[in-house]
């Protein structure tokens, strides 16, 4: 393993027996590939990231149509990397999902200008590598602004609802950067696409030593090759193995469980 990211940690954290089928059997999936969820945040992030690398608001009044010119091409070249299942039930179609990413493109702008996130030193999509105790973490960060309020981490996400495993996410990506740089961000946020909206945390040494934990935790679990399944979680339902897995039988049988098979 080069380095622990925060996809591994939840994963191993969420089920230790899928985490084992991807990283280390490196399993083929047996429930069809479906990226449909996935579309409207990776587009919104390639935005956010050309806005930064390309200074598109020195265009002022032109940059919400170019960042639209933009999302349409972002949107076909991923469609065509991407497997989604558009005949499933309660969704969009192809043409609808653009339309509603077309539509929401000023609301990156509008969340830049409320949080006042322009800043003379921005790093979209930066690697962060650390060492925690031995062992390597890390990940990529949609967004490091050194603003004259003070450092500022954020996380993008293009999720209808909001989870606290978000405000963990950016917790790992401040432990990262805290043992990079021994620095900890006066301000980590979640940026929640839709809602032209930041949910902020203040992290202290003490939040960032409870997860330090929990990752090494879960790293010498790992080493110790501890990868039974402890307690039912709702991700069953979301897991390529699903089809095939024995322990995923008695998950099924929950009120949260059918009522998200009747959407999948
Ligand atoms: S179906 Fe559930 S129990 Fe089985 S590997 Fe996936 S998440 Fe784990």
């Amino acid at each position: 393993m080069k380095y622990f990211s925060w996809n591994r940690y939840l994963t191993y954290r969420n089920c230790p027996l899928r985490y084992k089928n991807i990283y280390i059997l490196r399993k083929e999936r047996t429930v069809s590939q479906d990226d449909y969820h996935f579309l409207y945040g990776s587009v919104m992030h390639s935005l956010v990231e050309s806005f930064y690398k390309n200074s598109l608001w020195e265009m002022r009044k032109e940059c919400v149509n170019t960042l639209r010119s933009q999302a349409k091409s972002f949107y076909k070249n991923l469609l065509r990397e991407s497997k989604v299942l558009w005949h499933k039930p309660h969704r969009k179609s192809q043409e609808e999902l653009l339309e509603e990413i077309l539509n929401d493109v000023p609301k990156i702008t509008a969340a830049i200008k409320k949080y006042r996130l322009l800043s003379k030193l921005v790093f979209p999509e930066q690697n962060l590598r650390a060492d925690l105790s031995g062992y390597k973490i890390g990940g990529r960060t949609d967004l490091i602004l050194h603003r004259q309020e003070g450092l500022t981490l954020i996380d993008g996400k293009g999720s209808k609802n909001k989870s606290d495993d978000h405000r963990e996410q950016v917790l790992f990506y401040a432990l990262s950067y805290y043992l990079a740089y021994k620095k900890i961000p006066k301000f980590s946020g979640v940026w929640y696409f839709r809602e032209t909206q930041i949910d902020w945390h203040a992290f202290k040494i003490e939040d960032l030593k409870r997860l330090s934990n929990l990752i090494i935790t879960a790293l010498k679990a790992i080493e110790q090759e501890k990868f039974e399944v402890t307690s039912k979680r709702d991700n069953c339902f979301w897991c390529e193995y699903k089809n095939t897995c024995s322990v995923h039988e008695d998950h099924l049988d929950t009120p949260y469980g059918k009522v998200i098979e009747a959407f999948l």
